[in-house]
């Protein structure tokens, strides 16, 4: 689907939801919050759906982590579940169409920044995603390889929270990365707070926020092994959760032209804030509420 403007303020609201009323929830997953809003016709079924979708981001967590010393994650190589497959390929995907920019075997290189020292000869060597082959439901590498999803798992997550929830005026946001369905009743869109102030009008997509002057430098150069410091806001609005938040790290890395070409070619909007100045696709503006 291509993301463009007409299709993300689709005027369509919820017609099979007239009476439904809106239902809030957040709980912390993912090492963050994660946030449901949903438009349901009763509480309780408001409540039993939310639960249903942060089982899902629960136990998508318990697979993916790269915290949880017990993670399927951490047990590879070896047999991977279906969604870990999933995961894992579309993360080659977004490699290869990002130059290696994005890459989800930065971990040694993660944690060379997470020791606040730069980064070692020894964990660049170690880095490079056609390191990790996938065959079937296997995957494989080979030793000193350590896989870091933090850059996709939870827009996934959140794509597969919001089909959990089984309700369709619904939205999941982990952490920055959101999931639209589709538009609250009697709505045009979602609208969708900027950590600059401004606001996104979407549905029926995915939409990241990576913000590096408030998080702190998180995002590595996987070539270089050095943080990712040009980049102060990027902003992505994708077919779906995955993709916007993959593309989100990617665009970070990424020289803007390169980013913007990137985000083209997938048919997503993206807004990118620099030390000096900044760059977006030509439909990114179209997206902005009117302020
Ligand atoms: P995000 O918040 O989606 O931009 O993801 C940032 C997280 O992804 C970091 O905390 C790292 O765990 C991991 N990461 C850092 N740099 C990269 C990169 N270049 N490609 C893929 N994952 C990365
Ligand atoms: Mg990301």
């Amino acid at each position: 689907m291509k993301v463009t403007a007409p299709a993300l303020l689709a005027l369509a609201a919820c017609a099979s939801t007239p009476s439904a009323r809106r239902f809030e929830y957040a709980e912390m997953h993912m090492g963050t919050f994660a946030r449901i809003v949903l438009y349901a016709p009763s509480p309780e079924a408001a409540d039993a759906a939310a639960r249903a979708a942060f089982a899902e981001i629960a136990r998508l967590d318990r697979m993916m982590s790269d915290y949880r010393t017990d993670s399927e994650l951490n047990s590879l190589p070896g047999r991977a579940s279906p969604e870990l497959i999933e995961v894992l390929s579309a993360s080659r995907r977004f490699s290869e169409w990002s130059d290696g920019a994005f890459d989800v075997t930065v971990g040694p290189l993660v944690a060379d920044l997470r020791r606040g020292r730069p980064p070692t000869r020894e964990a660049l060597s170690l880095v490079g995603w056609r390191r990790v082959e996938i065959d079937g439901d296997a995957v494989r590498f080979p030793p000193g390889t350590k896989l870091d999803l933090g850059a996709i798992a939870k827009g996934y997550a959140a794509d597969r929270a919001l089909r959990a929830l089984g309700h369709p005026c619904a939205l999941v946001e982990i952490g920055g990365d959101l999931a639209l369905g589709d538009p609250p009743p009697g709505g045009a869109a979602w609208r969708i707070a900027l950590p600059d102030g401004r606001a996104l009008l979407a549905s029926r997509c995915g939409v990241a926020c990576s913000g590096h002057a408030e998080r702190g430098a998180h995002i590595v150069d996987p070539r270089t092994g050095t943080p990712v410091t040009r980049t102060t806001l990027v902003v992505l609005a994708a077919r779906n959760g995955m993709t916007a938040d993959a593309l989100a790290t990617a665009l970070s890395v990424l020289a803007p032209q390169d980013g913007l070409r990137l985000a083209n070619r997938l048919g997503a909007q993206a807004f990118i804030r620099g030390r000096d100045g900044h760059a977006q696709t030509e439909g990114f503006a179209a997206l902005l509420a009117p302020r």
